[in-house]
């Protein structure tokens, strides 16, 4: 069955018209005898047993190939009660049941992460749409964790909920949480920035409630057609980095193995898999983006792209798996001037206290990343005025031109001099918490020390952009209020920052 792999299309064809089963005649180009029920590719028809075989061989064969799942293994699936992960938990199920040598021998239980505090529609249907998933995840014989998703506001380690049947085991919620997290998105300026920051908070939560419950690797739904638009999206998004992390077979995240194994089916092979067998799935109520975000018009224009193009998924998808990100090594920055305020001696691997994965913004100062950053504070030293939108927008055309710096007076080449003056800016501007409202940078270079972090753990923008990829300052850009962020986000800054400060003032006693 292996002859049908998405990749043995390689043209972009324009698709001419599918293939018409209504009449009954048409024969599983596999078998050649059965009668067709699917139609794969506009024009290749299969029986229910054929493509029954190739949908499982191609699940199994993700999860076999890699050799990453062993005998035993504790593994977390999580559960939306979607078209995938309903899929999923089905095709788990069989492999587990499954009496040949090909069982499956992974030991597994689910995680249901409740979004419904999000929802404006139901926002207190979450009890309803808990059970109706948790009842069906315990129907394939799973336990089930639940957990809502407002505990990533909290600063105590999150504690899911074991799910038994009659739907005794009472959801843990908190109206306090839930008002901060609502707080948070709602100070996102663009629908793009909210839709990402959610992404971010929804895996976190997830690889944090996995560590809580001991497990270590974890299971995601994603599928062909979501990790495709999530290739291009993720770029746009400015996590190119990140690619291999978003969307390859397996990802690390901190001390937690995140697994893809849907990620060889298309969203339209799932959708047949579930009817042939009448799985049920459930749309919980979650965040709906109301506007046009990045992520939204990105999969809008890869749909529309897909019905004409039936190769579009397919080659986004391979490209994408073949994409990795050389910054692992490019890390070891060859200007530490330009990050200074980072402690890399502390820690060789530094990760983005937000999304966990490894920081993207020690590069090289050749690179993009730096030729940004360096433009966007070139433009509010020379350009004090400038409003920040105008400023953003040409930062992203503009290139790195090292001549342009001999204008500015030398002091203002320091980094101190530089982070004072975006703080500044950011405080004039009424954006961002930092409350220095002098217009002299001297004054801000000293607030570094004074205004790392109070009782409550606040957080200067400029500080906290440090401690971010890019993907994540790109967020913390469009939000009104950093200190919203969560509590662990904000205390894992003032930690490293703490450790920082101990460092420089015993540095001289070091050996
Ligand atoms: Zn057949
Ligand atoms: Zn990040």
């Amino acid at each position: 069955m292996c002859s049908v792999d998405p990749d043995e299309i390689v043209e972009m064809t324009r698709a001419t018209g599918g293939l018409d089963l209504s009449s009954g005649n048409v024969t599983c180009r596999k078998c050649n005898t059965e009668k067709a029920v699917v139609v794969l590719r506009m024009k290749d028809a299969y029986c229910r047993e054929c493509f029954l075989s190739y949908f499982v061989h191609k699940f199994r064969s993700t999860i076999g190939k890699s050799k990453q799942i062993r005998l035993g293994d504790q593994i977390l699936i999580a559960t939306s009660g979607g078209v995938s992960s309903s899929a999923l938990l089905h095709l788990v199920r069989e492999g587990l049941d499954e009496s040949s040598h090909k069982k499956l021998r992974f030991e597994p239980a689910c995680l249901y992460i409740d979004e419904s505090c999000l929802s404006d529609d139901s926002p207190d249907a979450g009890p309803e749409f808990v059970q109706q998933v948790c009842n069906r995840v315990l129907s394939r014989k799973f336990p089930c964790y639940v957990i809502s998703l407002e505990h990533i506001m909290s600063s105590q380690p999150p504690v899911p909920t074991l799910y038994i049947e009659d739907g005794s085991a009472e959801l843990s919620t908190s109206l306090e949480l839930k008002e901060q997290l609502r707080k948070l998105l709602s100070s996102c300026k663009t629908d793009s920035a909210k839709q990402d920051l959610l992404e971010q908070l929804r895996r976190e939560l997830l690889c944090q409630c996995a560590g809580a419950l001991g497990y270590s690797k974890i299971f995601l739904a994603d599928n062909a057609t979501s990790l495709s638009v999530s290739i291009l999206s993720n770029v746009a998004l400015g996590r190119g980095s990140q690619l291999s992390d978003r969307v390859h077979f397996k990802a690390r995240h901190k001390d937690i193995e995140i697994y893809r194994p849907m990620r060889e089916l298309l969203q339209n092979e799932i959708h047949y898999y579930n009817d042939l067998h009448e799985i049920s799935t459930v749309e919980a109520p979650s965040f709906k983006h109301k506007g046009s975000s990045i992520i939204s018009c990105t999969e809008q224009f890869v749909m529309g792209l897909q019905k004409e193009f039936p190769a579009t998924i397919p080659t986004i998808f391979r490209t994408g798996d073949k994409l990795v990100s050389t910054s692992t090594e490019m890390s070891k920055c060859s200007t530490p001037e330009l990050n200074d305020h980072i402690d890399t001696d502390f820690s060789p691997i530094m990760l983005c206290v937000m999304c966990g994965l490894q920081l993207d913004t020690l590069q090289s100062e050749s690179s993009a990343v730096q030729a940004t950053i360096v433009s966007q504070r070139l433009s509010r030293i020379v350009a004090p005025t400038t409003k920040p939108e105008e400023s953003v927008a040409e930062d992203t055309n503009c290139s790195y031109d090292t001549s342009s710096t001999s204008n500015i007076p030398p002091q203002e080449h320091s980094l101190d001099n530089v982070k004072s003056n975006n703080g500044c800016t950011v405080s004039s501007n009424g954006v961002g918490t930092n409350s220095c409202d002098c217009s002299q940078q001297t004054c801000c270079s000293s607030s570094k020390d004074k205004a790392l972090l109070d009782a409550n753990n606040s957080v200067p923008k400029d500080i906290l952009d440090g401690y971010l990829c890019y993907g994540c300052r790109i967020i913390v850009r469009e939000l009104e209020e950093v200190n919203r962020l969560p509590i662990k986000v904000r205390g894992s800054v003032a930690e490293q920052e703490r450790r920082k400060h101990m460092r420089e003032q015993i540095q001289d006693f070091l050996l």
